[in-house]
């Protein structure tokens, strides 16, 4: 399994390429539940014939020990539920441990410090994942110092490589966001008009900093060098197992791999009219999801309520279509496409009727920016004149 680290270190010396190109099969449930032991380890089994069998043990435990893959796992500016999703994997997170060395992993499941990561030396993990974006100073600060201790760095989630829900906010000023969030929301009880400030000196003689909201949100690849890319809010487990597979195997694609079927949502759609033989028809009337009661078989592009399957990486296996309800695009992007919400307003477009359908679409999501973007803001080229200023850390994207 270190082979993969090595290799890595040879052939991935250029640019991320975000190339978006590979196709790692999704693990079946034989694949699931069981996992080929390294071959050094075999080695080591073989060879106990001669020994005191407590002396065998102990230098298996060693070899075994020293084998492992340094692991560590962060959350930036998310939610954890990436890491829920890590639990999905069931039997095979129990197997995984057989073979990583867990590091550290904050804030969520393990009882270390941030200074425990800054001590460590540079290179020392192996493999890190991170989840979330960059949204403060301590997201900036410390997703900078796990690329600088990490050989190979993952960014985990649909916020990590693509912003995320909550990249949403860039579409207002701070000053806005903090408005409504510390005196305008229904929920807030805040007379005094308070606002959070990252200085704040207690009893005239305590200084409390807390982390500085950062104008914007980035994703992780704008702010450090990222080797592997995995979509979805959170991600399914499928290709949680399949990742975790390729790294014990060592055959980890190329630098800058989106980890995904590489398949749209309407590739996996049971709707799809090209399964159904449903003849495509321009749609003459838009519908939100509350209106109305979706025919459970048809497309429902077709029946008017807007679906981003076509554009979305279908990992999911078009879960929220089982649940007749449309796809809103939380997988991320598929290959080929560097701005999610543009070409969402191209497809969806060119399928409506005529221009009064237009109309209603605006009508009926008046916050159409928010609706085509809810997942995929950061990543998307909209807002990247104004950040060039203002950011300047942030890498260009391929
Ligand atoms: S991608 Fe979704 S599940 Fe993961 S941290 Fe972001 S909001 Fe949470
Ligand atoms: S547009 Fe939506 S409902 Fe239609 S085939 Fe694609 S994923 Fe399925
Ligand atoms: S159907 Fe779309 S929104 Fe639903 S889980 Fe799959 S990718 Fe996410």
């Amino acid at each position: 399994m270190m082979s993969f680290i090595s290799k890595m270190f040879n052939e991935t010396d250029g640019e991320n390429t975000n190339s978006n190109i590979s196709n790692p099969s999704p693990v079946d449930e034989t694949e699931r539940h069981t996992h080929t032991a390294p071959q050094h380890l075999e080695d080591v089994a073989t060879s106990i014939e001669d020994k005191d069998i407590a002396q065998v043990k102990a230098e298996k435990k060693q070899t075994e020990k020293s084998e492992k893959l340094k692991f560590a796992f962060m959350l930036a500016g998310g939610c954890a539920g990436c890491e829920m999703a890590l639990i999905d994997i069931s039997e095979k997170l129990v197997d995984t441990l057989d073979h990583l060395e867990i590091v550290f992993w904050a804030p969520t499941a393990a009882d270390v410090k941030y200074k425990d990561l800054e001590a460590y030396p540079d290179n020392f993990i192996d493999l890190a994942f991170v989840d979330g974006m960059v949204r403060n100073t301590e997201n900036e600060h410390m997703v900078t110092v796990l690329r600088q201790k990490s050989k190979v760095l993952v960014a985990f989630g649909a916020c990590a490589t693509v912003g995320g829900v909550a990249a949403m906010g860039d579409l207002h000023t701070k000053d806005e966001l903090f408005d409504y969030a510390y005196k305008q929301s229904w929920s807030t009880d805040n007379p005094d008009g308070v606002l959070p400030t990252s200085e704040y000196i207690l009893d005239g003689k305590y200084n409390l900093t807390i982390p500085a909201f950062t104008d914007r949100c980035m994703t992780i690849a704008e702010l450090v060098d990222v080797d592997f890319f995995i979509g979805g809010c959170p991600p399914h487990h499928d290709f949680i197992a399949a990742t975790v597979n390729l790294v014990l195997s060592g055959e980890m694609p190329a630098k800058g791999t989106w980890l995904t079927s590489g398949k749209a949502v309407c590739d996996v759609c049971t709707r799809n009219p090209a399964i159904t033989g449903e003849m495509r028809r321009p749609v003459g009337q838009v519908f939100r999801t509350v209106e109305g009661q979706p025919d459970p078989v048809k497309c429902l592009l077709q029946q008017g309520y807007i679906c981003f399957g076509p554009m979305t990486q279908g990992d999911c296996g078009a879960a929220c279509l089982k649940a007749n309800m449309p796809c809103r695009g939380c997988g991320g992007p598929i290959p080929g496409i560097k701005d999610f919400g543009a070409r969402c307003l191209t497809t969806i477009g060119s399928t409506l009727k005529d221009e009064r359908t237009c109309d209603q679409l605006m009508e009926k999501y008046p916050q159409l920016a928010k609706f085509v973007y809810r997942y995929s803001y950061t990543s998307g080229m909209i807002d990247k004149r104004k950040s060039a200023e203002s950011v300047p850390s942030r890498r260009n994207l391929p």
